[in-house]
């Protein structure tokens, strides 16, 4: 029985700050253990803290396939393995599920993100969106985006909430983590005592891929995001619609045949990763009965 233990993690990326406060906050104020379930708290990567940087040579929140970095080492990929190394499912302090609380620059409000198909994630993520209303982002068949921590424990998630500046405290921002965290073990017991049900609907943003910024050849971003697009996460966007401006002030059009919802519009940390926003399709999945059955027997 490993449900008892589910691992929080904070400042996976260095220059999210809030959820780290929120983390501190928390244990001042609360138990560690309720309802028989004992949060592990640990900061992902505390030295990329100190510094208020994402990363000090990689994007930790990348180094979590194992099996493609096999003989890598570098701070964040020593420090990936040294995560599960003490949290994992095989560790003396083995956590089931693993909670990764992340901030972002774009729009999205609070959501969940969530990486493939998994029934005990999708139960997770039925249960906070059931609870709180959130949307829920599955990202899933990017292969230039690999390796997540929360895929390193056999159920987790990430909260996301935006926006916020990085390195930037804001207490709004602290106090919906707060909730989150606080809820969390109290959906999970009513689900273990029969309580509740999970809704017989999921609703799902599925990435469908991401696009870059209008760029020069020398690589210089030579369009900013559309004024009628910026802020617009979540919103439906048509073939024809504005997606950005460039600097002569000629709007770039979006091309698609689909109707898609972008999101992390403008997220300041995707610039390096030549992503201005993320395309999804939205998808509405019936709850399964192995969803319940195969959480409760982590
Ligand atoms: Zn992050």
């Amino acid at each position: 029985m490993t449900l008892n233990k589910i691992l929080i993690v904070s400042g996976t990326h260095g220059n999210e700050i809030n959820p780290v406060w929120a983390v501190k906050q928390f244990c001042k104020q609360n138990n560690i253990t309720k309802n028989n379930i004992e949060y592990k708290f640990i900061i992902g990567n505390p030295l990329a803290c100190k510094k208020g940087v994402r990363y000090i040579n990689s994007d930790l929140n990348r180094c979590f396939d194992f099996k493609k970095n096999l003989g890598k080492t570098n701070y964040e990929f020593d420090r990936a393995k040294l995560l599960v190394e003490k949290f994992g499912i095989r560790s003396s302090e083995p956590c089931a599920i693993a909670i990764d609380l992340h901030t972002t620059t774009a729009n999205m409000g609070t959501s969940i993100v969530m990486y493939g198909r998994r029934n005990k994630d999708f139960c997770l993520a039925a249960l906070l969106q059931n609870k709180f209303g959130l949307p829920i982002y599955l990202h899933e068949n990017d292969n230039n985006q690999k390796g997540f921590l929360v895929e390193a424990w056999p159920c987790g998630l990430v909260i996301e909430v935006g926006s916020v500046a990085q390195n930037f405290y804001d207490p709004n921002i602290v106090n919906r983590f707060l909730v989150i965290i606080n809820d969390l073990r109290d959906e999970i017991n009513k689900l273990k005592n029969n309580l509740i049900k999970l809704p017989k609907e999921l609703i799902v943003h599925v990435h469908q891929g991401s696009v870059d910024y209008p760029r020069e050849k020398n690589g210089c971003i030579n369009g900013i995001i559309h004024p009628e697009r910026i802020n617009q996460d979540w919103v439906h966007i048509k073939k024809g619609e504005p997606l950005f401006l460039d600097k002569n002030g000629n709007t770039i059009f979006y091309n698609g045949d689909s109707n898609i919802c972008p999101v992390f519009i403008g997220e300041v940390a995707y610039q390096e990763k030549n992503i201005a926003m993320s395309y999804t399709k939205k998808e509405v999945i019936f709850s399964a009965e192995e969803w319940v059955t195969e959480f409760l027997s982590l």
